[in-house]
């Protein structure tokens, strides 16, 4: 038996710890990724361990495709120490610019050439940065397989299909999937571990392929900003309504002024 062909898409973001006003260009509105280091978005380690558990019990292959600045074929090397087996970077000048409808069809290109016979892809829910949930499902679309959104459980039958549990706001739903189909993950689902010494020093056996347009068998009029619907328009925090006025002196002051002023706004009645 050939075991599973599972693809996982990685997105490399910005340290959410150094996420500010600075990182972001005004300009563009989009985050300066060149002169910060980028990390993997904390959900697609989720699904990378849930592919890696797949793996163990049906075997198969582990195979992870991004799109992202080549800066990132490097650290995409701690994808392999993660276990997967093969990692694909999709880099190109013509990929820049590229909204979720862009990006998705470029991921689908990938994975159309390089894992065409998968039987599950496993995205994050939504990236810690863009966060607009949007990727996985339209990946689907251009892949024209079923799409389960928010898993927080998922293991393999026998029989044939994937038992899945999705959170829903009130509840769970569960059910069986059949192949090929896309799952988006969420932080429920597994604890990711952190690699082994072994594990990084086995990476280091295996490449990064960096794959430009050129390799794809792709429409450029679809890739990048030409192929992008939307634009950036603007980006702006949203207005406080909230005032705040800062208390001083010793701390029976502070309590005694704070109750004259609310007593003043008429908090505790007339
Ligand atoms: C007009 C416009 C121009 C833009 N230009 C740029 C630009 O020049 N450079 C830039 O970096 N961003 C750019 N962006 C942002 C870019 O479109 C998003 O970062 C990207 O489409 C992913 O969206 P998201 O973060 O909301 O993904 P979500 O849908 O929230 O992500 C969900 C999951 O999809 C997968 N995924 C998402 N993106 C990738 C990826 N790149 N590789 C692999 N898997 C992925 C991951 O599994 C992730 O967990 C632009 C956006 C717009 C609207």
């Amino acid at each position: 038996m050939p075991g599973l062909q599972i693809a996982v898409c990685v997105k490399f973001i910005l340290d959410p710890k150094d996420i500010s006003e600075e990182s972001i260009d005004p300009a563009t509105g989009t985050i300066n990724r060149t002169k910060y280091k980028l990390v993997i978005n904390p959900l697609d380690k989720h699904a990378l361990f849930a592919a890696r558990q797949l793996q163990k019990i049906a075997g198969g292959a582990v195979t992870v495709v991004s799109m992202g600045p080549p800066s990132i074929a490097e650290d995409l090397t701690e994808t392999l120490a993660l276990g997967a087996d093969h990692a694909f970077l999709l880099s190109d000048p013509l990929f820049a610019g590229a909204d979720t409808l862009a990006t998705s069809y470029a991921l689908a290109c990938g994975i159309k050439k390089f894992v065409s016979d998968f039987d599950i892809i496993l995205c994050g829910a939504r990236s810690l940065d863009g966060s607009t949930a949007q990727v996985g499902p339209q990946l689907a679309t251009h892949l024209e397989v079923t799409c389960v959104t928010n898993i927080s459980a998922l293991s393999w039958k026998q029989d044939g299909f994937f038992n899945l549990r999705m959170k829903l706001e009130d509840g769970y739903l569960s059910f069986a999937a059949k192949p090929p189909v896309l799952c988006t993950v969420n932080r429920d689902l597994n604890t990711p571990h952190p690699p082994t010494l072994m594990d990084i020093v086995m990476a280091r056996s295996k490449n990064v392929a960096v794959i430009s347009t050129q390799d794809l068998d792709l429409d450029l009029n679809r890739v990048g900003l030409a192929g992008s619907p939307t634009r950036f328009k603007d980006m702006f925090y949203p207005p406080s309504k909230r005032k705040r006025d800062l208390l001083t002196g010793s701390p029976e002051e502070m309590v005694k002024t704070l109750f004259q002023e609310l007593r003043t706004k008429g908090m505790f009645g007339q």
